[in-house]
């Protein structure tokens, strides 16, 4: 079949890996298993050397077309490193940056696009493709329990005074789905956000989630039969996951070199240790994380940033770059030597799903961004858990309830007041995954939801079903 003759699909995603990573996964399917051509609009202001070595990456199919929105300035705005985080100068550049969506769209020298798909950052996206008559799909990056969130969040803000969300009790029970801790949802900042997403949604044509029946079988199941959710204008949803990234080439030395380590480890002997692309750790917290590796003597892989006290996404935009500094003017005195023959310490970047999949990783301590614990389920590695910013401490809270991750505890008081994970909790944690009985019946648990995501993007899986629909749909004008 010509260029001109594959069906068209145009797909936006905001900066940053977390979303640009499952989008061009997206791609690449509708590509490969459903013959489409697939469009690719990047936002290049403030991305992330890894985000451009992505898109550039020489591996992607021939009919993904990669086209760069143009860049916006962004003096006047936080660099993303000062107290209010990244939230706010991603949703400028975003903001800035879709004013020139509509006639990029215009100007695509392919067929019209049979669908916009956009991530949820960028949303906004939906009012100029509605105009240009293109049908806008969300791709939620994140759980089914984050998307019953969004979709019951009107009604508990509808009940609420001002922001004040404390009158309704410890937790929030959604309809038909398992009940959230209130601590847990996401921080005041990303509410305004997450309002906005909320009242598009139901506009949209359909939601795609990165996620399976049988990772998260109640909420999926509220959706289709819960009466609040069959009552709510909402689309259809479609669980399409999980996907995550498959091309594991390192690019840089250090990282092969990661690997090469990685290679000497006895089987299921070594934690890994990583906070996503922006996760940043105070230098108390940092200290604290170092001694209790230390202390628990298990073999390490840490990407360690150097530690901001400002906020906890600090580095977000700078993730892959080659960050000249040495950690050891970061960690405690004489750490690097002490533990050499037991771990490693990379500044930034590594090819995390290369890390997970090895047989030598057997831990992850994580952040718990959504794309990290997929990543992690899908080889089969037990978690303990870390949330830091945005709907992460959700994501933890769920893993703790399956079966495949410890949580952390934070006693420890910092001096400003905020509580940090001490050395002992780490180390504890560390043991509990890396040796004890509760950490063998995690990964046991973790390489049971491994199996089912095979199965679900099987050829005959759940998953792949809901995505052969929408392509069906798409190619055909068909219902699902
Ligand atoms: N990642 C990586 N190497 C790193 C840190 C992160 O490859 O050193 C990738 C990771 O595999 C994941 C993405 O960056 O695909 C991070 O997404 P996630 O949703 O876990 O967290 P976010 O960065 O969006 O908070």
């Amino acid at each position: 079949m010509s260029q001109q003759q594959k069906p068209h699909i145009t797909v936006l995603s905001s900066p940053g890996m977390g979303h640009v990573t499952p989008l061009i996964e997206l791609a690449r399917r509708l590509i490969v298993d459903h013959g489409f051509q697939v469009t690719v609009l990047a936002i290049t202001t403030d991305a992330p050397p890894a985000q451009v070595q992505l898109l550039n990456n020489p591996s992607l199919p021939s009919d993904l077309h990669v086209v760069h929105l143009p860049q916006v300035d962004v003096s006047s705005t936080d660099s993303g490193d000062g107290p209010a985080g990244v939230v706010p100068r991603l949703l400028y550049i975003v903001q800035e940056t879709l004013r020139s969506l509509r006639s990029v769209l215009i100007s695509l020298q392919r067929p019209l696009s049979r669908a916009l798909i956009v991530d949820p950052f960028c949303i906004e996206a939906l009012e100029t493709a509605t105009d240009l008559s293109i049908p806008t799909y969300l791709f939620l990056t994140g759980s089914a329990s984050f998307l019953a969130l969004t979709m019951y969040f009107p009604t508990i803000h509808a009940a609420q005074v001002g922001r004040d969300y404390s009158n309704i009790g410890d937790k929030v029970c959604i309809p038909g789905c398992k009940p959230l801790w209130l601590d847990d949802l996401v921080p005041e900042l990303l509410i305004p956000q997450l309002l906005n997403l909320s009242n598009r949604v139901p506009v949209l044509k359909g939601v795609l989630v990165n996620t399976w029946e049988e990772l998260e079988p109640v909420t999926l199941s509220a959706f289709k039969e819960n009466p609040f959710f069959l009552r709510v204008p909402s689309p259809p949803t479609y669980p399409i996951g999980p996907l995550t990234k498959i091309d594991t080439e390192p690019v840089a030395s250090t990282e092969s070199n990661l690997l090469k380590w990685l290679e000497k480890q006895p089987p299921e002997s070594v934690v890994y240790v990583s906070f996503g692309s922006g996760g940043t750790l105070s230098a108390e917290q940092m200290t604290e994380l170092a001694f209790g590796l230390e202390l628990s003597g298990k073999r390490f892989l840490w990407v360690a940033r150097p530690p901001s006290q400002a906020n906890a996404s600090a580095s977000f935009f700078e993730t892959g770059c080659d960050d000249a500094r040495d950690p050891a003017s970061f960690l405690p005195d004489g750490f690097l030597d002490r533990t050499r023959e037991l771990g490693v310490v990379t500044l930034s970047w590594a090819p995390q799903v290369a890390v997970l999949r090895h047989p030598s990783v057997a831990g992850f301590v994580t952040h718990c961004g959504w794309n990290s614990v997929l990543e992690s389920i899908v080889h089969g590695v037990a978690m303990i858990t870390w949330p830091l910013y945005a709907e992460q401490k959700m994501n933890a809270t769920m893993l703790v309830d399956e079966g495949v991750a410890v949580r952390i505890k934070k006693l420890q008081v910092e001096q400003d007041g905020k509580r940090i994970a001490g050395r002992r909790e780490i180390e504890t944690a560390v043991r509990m995954v890396m040796e004890g009985e509760e950490g063998k019946r995690m990964r046991q648990r973790a390489r049971e939801l491994q199996s089912s995501a095979v199965s679900a993007l099987s050829h005959d899986g759940l998953s792949s079903g809901c995505l052969t629909r929408l392509g069906n749909k798409w190619r055909d004008g068909g219902t699902v």
